[in-house]
């Protein structure tokens, strides 16, 4: 049984995607009176950690609280900067916020929406503590030199790798690259936990200090805690992947190849269609063994076109706004043009496993027509 949401097909700009076993399992879960932290979410570790070929995967409760328990693992604080690209999702840099350092926010190659290497680099400081580049896409940039280049310097580079599980960089992927990296399994990304996240580790000190900071600071194991009184060894925070999420992951987990194989037809159909439509760039996620999480445009009159195409019950999106721009990070806004521009011309167009090669078509056909009439109207 494959059930779509109500409003799938094109209505939708995302949309989590079920193979049928997601539902007994969380069952399953609900009927053994155990939700919590359970052997589920350890086999969920281990089962991600083999996928990757890691030796250790840490289950967090969010993609948000994985980067969070990765900073205060790489020990950035308060009065620290952090290097990120404002184009990505304000969860990176709320991320940053939570352990009270400040963003730094730097531009992106507009053609890939992601970092460049020496963006980053000119852009360290005394104050530097770590860098946060963002996967954009699906898209596994080599950001190898940018390791070697920080980490001797006691800078800490965290990979957000929300949009990019299952990604290969090279013949490795994404998360197997010895960096600390963060992943995201929330409703719509490429396997969802309903909400959850992981990180890799560089070290097994690494993935004790996270598993502590997740089970709010207790250092006694499950079995343990059922005969004694529990104890507070550090600080925590209640950030563990519950066993019903857990379960919907391992199910995700089963029919992976699938999903992998899905997104990727889905976004040729997507590039094939794209190709004789004038006006509009692909925001191009790379080499074939990148697993796509979103499928991109950058077009002129973005707004217009968004509200023709709207208008039309097409699922467009805007992924992301500049967080430079946002209220809440307005103390650390500066100038970023290249973000600036980028961020008025894309346009997300509906990518889910819902969608047929048809359907596909015919988006890209519609978005042809609003692009004229947005042209026309002055
Ligand atoms: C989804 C996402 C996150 C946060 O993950 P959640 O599971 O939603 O907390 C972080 N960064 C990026 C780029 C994301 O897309």
């Amino acid at each position: 049984m494959t059930t779509a949401p109500a409003a799938s097909g094109t209505q939708r700009n995302a949309s989590p995607y079920l193979y049928g076993q997601e539902a007994a399992a969380v069952a399953q879960v609900l009927e053994s009176g155990q939700y919590g932290h359970t052997a589920l979410t350890e086999e969920f570790e281990d089962r991600v950690a083999a996928f990757l070929g890691v030796t250790d995967a840490v289950a967090v409760s969010s993609g948000t609280a994985a980067l969070h328990t990765a900073l205060l693992a790489a020990r950035v604080g308060p009065g620290d900067e952090v290097i990120v690209p404002s184009m990505t999702f304000c969860a990176t840099v709320q991320a940053i916020r939570a352990v009270g350092a400040t963003p730094r926010f730097v531009e992106i190659n507009p053609a890939t929406l992601c970092v460049d290497q020496q963006v980053v680099l000119d852009a360290v400081t005394e104050s530097t503590a770590a860098v946060v580049p963002v996967l954009f896409g699906g898209r596994a940039v080599d950001l190898s030199p940018i390791h070697s280049a920080l980490e001797e310097r006691g800078i800490a580079v965290i990979e957000d790798a929300a949009h990019a599980f299952g990604s290969l960089n090279g013949t490795r992927r994404v998360g197997a690259t010895g960096a600390l990296t963060c992943f995201s399994f929330g409703p719509i990304k490429n396997l969802t936990c309903g909400q959850g996240g992981m990180v890799i580790p560089r070290t097994p000190e690494e993935a004790d200090t996270i598993r502590r900071l997740r089970l709010l600071g207790v250092t006694q194991s499950q079995t343990e805690r059922a005969s004694t009184t529990c104890r507070v060894d550090s600080f925590g925070l209640r950030y563990q992947l519950s066993g019903i999420n857990a379960a919907i992951g391992l199910a995700q987990l089963g029919h992976f190849d699938t999903t992998v194989e899905t997104r990727r037809r889905l976004w040729g159909t997507y590039r094939d269609a794209l190709r004789t439509l004038e006006g509009v760039t692909l925001v191009d996620v790379g080499p074939r063994t990148a697993v796509p999480h979103l499928c991109q445009v950058r077009v002129g009159r973005r707004d217009q076109v968004f509200q023709e195409v709207r208008s039309r019950e097409i699922g467009v999106g805007v992924h992301y706004p500049p967080n430079h721009l946002q209220p809440a990070f307005a103390p650390w806004r500066r100038a970023l043009p290249i973000t600036e521009q980028v961020g008025q011309e894309i346009l997300s167009l509906p990518f889910h496993q819902h969608l047929t090669e048809d359907q596909i078509n015919r988006v890209v056909a519609d978005l042809g027509q609003a692009i004229k009439t947005a042209r026309a109207v002055r």
